[in-house]
């Protein structure tokens, strides 16, 4: 069986998955644009007997908006993960994955709240890395 590693920006926090990743949940609503800063969250559900925590279970802090939405982060470096959790399924940021999904993006939930500014401008430029604004034609 196929397993996936996982961890937050600071390495406090790391899980495991086993089984096959059968996509990625992008949502675009305004809560899960603020708590990400960018677009929204990439989420993958995977049911909890095949998620496990190697370290920093303990290591995270939770903020409650309302009952039905909360948001958990690493208590050090401040990395959304998981996101939320129900009684069968643990919601996993898909951007903490250390090793590939092997899967794409499956579903845009909450696109009427999508940022107006997402998407690509006529002419945006696709870089392997870093690039600075003179490199940018204008
Ligand atoms: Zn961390
Ligand atoms: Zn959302």
């Amino acid at each position: 069986m196929s397993r996936r590693k996982g961890s937050c920006l600071c390495g406090a926090l790391t899980y495991e998955v086993e089984g096959e990743i059968d996509g990625v949940w992008m949502c675009h609503c305004s809560n899960c644009r603020k708590a990400s800063g960018g677009t929204g969250n990439a989420i993958v559900i995977v049911k909890r007997e095949r998620f496990h925590w190697i370290t920093g279970e303990d290591h995270r802090t939770t903020y409650a908006l309302r009952a039905t939405y909360s948001i958990t982060r690493c208590k050090t470096c401040g990395t959304p993960l998981p996101a939320e959790e129900d009684e069968s399924n643990v919601y996993l940021t898909a951007g903490t994955f250390d090793d590939p999904l092997d899967a794409g993006i499956k579903n845009h939930i909450f696109c009427a709240s999508r940022g107006d500014w997402d998407f690509d401008m006529q002419g945006a430029c696709y870089f392997d890395e870093r690039s600075l604004p003179s490199d940018t034609p204008s």
